[in-house]
């Protein structure tokens, strides 16, 4: 049995308390959600296929449920089976809720990423830390009002996910970063020459499209969220082999990156990033011993 967030469901107005739980069986109760990022649609074999049903719409696909260490894990491609929901148009509503219906209480996001600094280099992973977003036009809360309910949110990650995911990784030979912030931006359209250079300028590390507000989604709901970045390519203003946060080095930059070029990448990897989940889960402590659960805080009355 999982610790649960204090107080079971948030309260979140106009859902009911059960929202979501019909037509869950027994044995899909989960206690570690995986997303899937580009070129990662699957993660267990002997899995139980389940449709949740959500307040907020249909997750991205039938959540994979299974077994790994003995630990129960769920598995949702955030894209969809077929990549069929673009970064902007991702129900991460119901993504998390679905996660949360099913008992989850830990989640691990990978993600394709790419890199705003030389010594951050394509095929590192970095467990983010801190995150900028620069999304828009998202569906990011539950608490839509009337009463007003402000989340504290300095410390986007889980700090024992975070750090564990760290070990686990450097422990596996991969070249990983223990910290670095993510700033998230719309898409579908990579950055201009511009933003980049501004992005790096600020001392950022990665560049994604997803993480917000998938991240934050588990933190209203009391989850800890750990992201897990696969670095799949230098974004446009990056001069391989040059300094961190130098504006006036010279211009001479990597060509676009393709979105051919992104999901190549990542599927290339995708094995590495499995092994490490599969080593990560393994190694959890069965109780949280984090404060993810209350960083919610008091609920709206
Ligand atoms: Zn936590």
């Amino acid at each position: 049995m999982t610790d649960s967030a204090p107080g079971g469901r948030p309260g979140v107005r106009g859902v009911p308390e059960n929202a979501g739980v019909r037509g869950v069986p027994e044995n899909a109760t989960a206690e570690i959600g995986v997303f899937g990022g580009s070129g990662f649609y699957s993660f267990l074999d002997d899995v139980t296929r389940v449709e949740v049903d959500t307040p907020f719409g249909a997750p991205s696909a039938p959540i994979a449920v299974g077994e790994v260490a003995g630990r129960r894990v769920a598995f949702l491609p955030r894209h969809g089976a077929r990549h069929e929901w673009v970064p902007h148009r991702i129900n991460y509503r119901a993504n998390l809720w679905a996660l949360y219906t099913l008992g989850v209480t830990r989640v691990v996001g990978p993600c394709a990423a790419g890199s705003l600094q030389p010594d951050v280099r394509p095929g590192d992973f970095v467990v983010c830390d801190q995150l900028v977003d620069r999304t828009w036009g998202r569906a990011d809360t539950f608490y839509e009002g009337p009463v007003p309910h402000h989340v504290s949110y300095a410390d986007p990650y889980c700090p024992e996910l975070s750090r564990l995911a760290a070990e686990r990784a450097a422990a596996g030979g991969i070249r990983v970063h223990d910290r670095g912030t993510v700033v998230v931006v719309q898409g579908p359209r990579f950055s201009t020459r511009a933003e980049s250079l501004w992005y790096r300028a600020q001392g950022w590390e990665v560049i994604n499209m997803t993480q917000y507000p998938e991240a934050y989604l588990a933190r209203e709901l009391g989850l800890c969220y750990a992201a897990i970045a696969l670095i799949t390519d230098y974004d446009t203003g990056v001069v391989p082999g040059g300094s961190r946060v130098s504006p006036e080095d010279d211009l001479e930059q990597v060509q676009p990156v393709t979105q051919a070029e992104v999901f190549e990448f990542f599927s290339a990897n995708v094995d590495r990033v499995r092994t490490l989940l599969f080593d990560l889960i393994a190694a959890l402590p069965p109780k949280r011993d984090c404060t993810c659960s209350e960083a919610i805080g008091p609920l709206p009355g």
